[in-house]
C-alpha cells in the first residue's frame, strides 16, 4: 500500500478514504425536454479554456433518456467559481439539488406511490 500511496500523491484523501478529484469541477443539468438529469465532469487541465485569469468551459451535453443537445457555455473566475453561464435546452442544478432528485427518484422506485410524500418540486 505504501507505493500507492506515494503514487497517488498528488490526489488528496479524506480521513474517510474517499478520493477527493482536485483536477475536476462537476456540474449537474437537467434536460428540459424529458427532465433526465446529467451530471458531467470538467477537467481543470484540459477541458477549461484559460481567458487572462479566468476560465470559459464550452461543453455539449447529451442526456441519456431522449439525447437532445444542451449546449453550455460557462465562465470561471480564477477560483473556478462560477460567474456566469448560457445554457441551451436544458437547465443547471446545484450538486444538492442533483442528489436530492436521484435520491427521490431512488425512493420513489422502491416505494407504492402512496407512500411517497407530496412536496412540491420546483
Ligand atoms: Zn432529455
Amino acid at each position: 500500500m505504501g507505493f500507492f500511496k506515494k503514487f497517488l500523491g498528488g490526489g488528496e484523501k479524506k480521513p474517510t478514504g474517499e478520493y477527493v478529484d482536485k483536477t475536476g469541477i462537476y456540474f449537474y443539468f437537467q434536460c428540459e425536454n424529458c427532465g433526465k438529469r446529467v451530471r458531467v465532469r470538467a477537467d481543470k487541465q484540459h477541458d477549461l479554456l484559460s481567458d487572462g485569469g479566468s476560465f470559459i468551459w464550452h461543453k455539449t451535453v447529451v442526456d441519456s433518456k431522449c439525447f437532445r443537445r444542451m449546449e453550455t457555455v460557462v465562465y470561471l473566475d480564477g477560483h473556478y467559481n462560477v460567474t456566469s453561464y448560457e445554457l441551451t435546452g436544458g437547465k443547471f442544478l446545484t450538486q444538492a439539488e442533483y442528489e436530492a432528485a436521484e435520491q427521490a427518484e431512488l425512493a420513489a422506485k422502491s416505494q407504492p406511490p402512496e407512500a411517497s410524500q407530496s412536496e412540491t418540486a420546483e
